[in-house]
């Protein structure tokens, strides 16, 4: 597809049967009638996947029970998984580790980073960031409090204080979102990194909604920390378990808050005092969650084959549609796109905020097109390059179109609340 927008539906027929990217539709399971817009929220399943984890399943745990520690290599997992997702965020291999949950991770590294900034007091990071990244940084002033360790969360927004008000000399690490759940807006992460080393810092990065979603190259944009979900855009699976960056340069120094036995030297030893293993083994904390691995290296088996500027051109080339749509059909309503248009500052997602958003949403949801909603004021729209096309765009604009016109979102049902959104 070149930079030409389809303007109608058939114009979006023919550009996804021309579309690079089109055989990988065929290798995830979608329901019928379902336009999926929530793959950063949950990735879609992968045909591979189900054998895959019934393999782990039956064979290697069924079969091979205890042996398969070693025969199925069950014991590797978090970094041989580790490094087959390196390509995909611009690390080297030995740099990732996969294991626990991102918020988890998030605590590994933060404290890691606190401690190579021993005589610095203030973490900054955005009002507008992922919840469980604030309450992880408050979590560690709590901690760090009883410890004699005072810590300030200095938190930057849009409306002030910048990141450069913020940048001071007691600033020991800085932990942004790459790409905002919420708004889609990206963060440039070389320009970040500049400045915040400027200011002797250090910058976590956290990559939920960057990987598989846009290139990454951690290593050329001189981070120094990062962490990530594998069950958005990568397609893991509920629960997958998240990945760890920590790059060679800061291995040897980086000490990880949990000192779990998979990450000692020698586990086997069985020693009373613990001792960092080399690497970024040190970062694995007990036994992984092999079930969900199983599920990850099947996604891992199609991002294999995945050419990342390819996505990204597809991406933003859905997006664009998406607007150009929501802003040609849809003038009539009082809709705010709030994601960039701009290319640089764009994310793979595009979020509208709209009066009754939470009923719209449920509405569309009912009627197969599948998006969320985030509070207080946002429907928002994710697309996943290897399984949504152009077509699924126009058609998912369609129906939006119809239950504004038509008014339905109104009806009472559309506004009951689930306890997730
Ligand atoms: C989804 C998401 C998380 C989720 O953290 P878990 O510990 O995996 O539940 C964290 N950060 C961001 C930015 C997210 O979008």
């Amino acid at each position: 597809m070149s930079n030409h927008v389809p303007s109608t539906r058939g114009q979006c027929v023919e550009a996804d049967a021309s579309d690079p990217l089109g055989a990988f539709r065929d290798r995830f399971q979608l329901p019928e009638g379902v336009i999926y817009l929530d793959g950063n929220s949950l990735g879609a399943l992968p045909k591979n996947t189900l054998a895959r984890v019934g393999r782990t399943i039956t064979d290697e745990w069924g079969l091979g029970l205890i042996r398969s520690w070693n025969d199925a290599s069950w014991f590797t997992k978090p970094t041989d998984v580790g490094d087959r997702i390196a390509p995909l965020v611009g690390a080297a291999s030995g740099e990732v580790v996969v294991a626990d949950s991102t918020s988890a991770s998030l605590f590994q590294v933060l404290v890691s980073a606190l401690r190579m900034r021993p005589d610095r007091s203030v973490v900054v990071s955005e009002r507008d960031n992922f919840p469980t990244d604030l309450y992880m940084i408050q979590g560690t002033q709590e901690l760090l409090a009883g410890a004699d360790r005072d810590l300030d969360r200095r938190l930057i927004h849009d409306d002030g204080p910048s990141l450069d008000e913020v940048l001071a000399d007691d600033v020991s690490a800085v932990v942004l979102t790459h790409v905002n759940y919420r708004t889609g807006r990206m963060y440039d992460m070389a320009a970040v990194a500049e400045k915040v080393h400027a200011a002797g810092a250090l910058v976590i990065w956290d990559l939920c909604h960057s990987v598989g979603a846009v290139p990454v190259d951690l290593n050329a944009a001189d981070a120094d920390f990062a962490i990530g979900c594998t069950y958005k855009y990568l397609n893991g699976g509920p629960g997958s378990p998240s990945f760890l960056w920590v790059p060679a340069r800061h291995q040897d120094a980086a000490r990880p808050a949990l000192t779990g036995w998979q990450g000692h030297a020698k586990p086997f030893d069985f020693t009373v005092d613990y001792e960092p293993a080399p690497g970024i083994t040190r970062f694995r904390v007990g036994t992984p969650q092999l079930l969900s691995l199983a599920g990850l290296e099947a996604s891992l088996d199609v991002w294999a084959d995945v050419d990342m500027q390819a996505v990204r051109t597809k991406s933003l080339a859905l997006t664009d549609l998406f607007i150009a749509l929501v802003e040609t059909r849809l003038a009539a309503y009082d809709l705010e796109i709030v994601t960039p248009r701009d290319h640089d500052r764009r994310g793979s997602q595009v979020s509208l905020r709209i009066d009754g958003g939470y009923q719209i949403m449920q509405a569309l949801i009912a009627r197969g097109v599948i998006g969320d909603f985030r509070a207080p004021d946002l429907m928002r729209f994710g697309f996943t390059p290897l399984y949504l096309g152009y077509a699924d765009v126009w058609d998912a604009v369609s129906v939006l179109e119809e239950i504004l016109t038509s008014g339905v979102w109104q009806d009472e049902r559309f506004a009951r609340r689930g306890a997730v959104s």
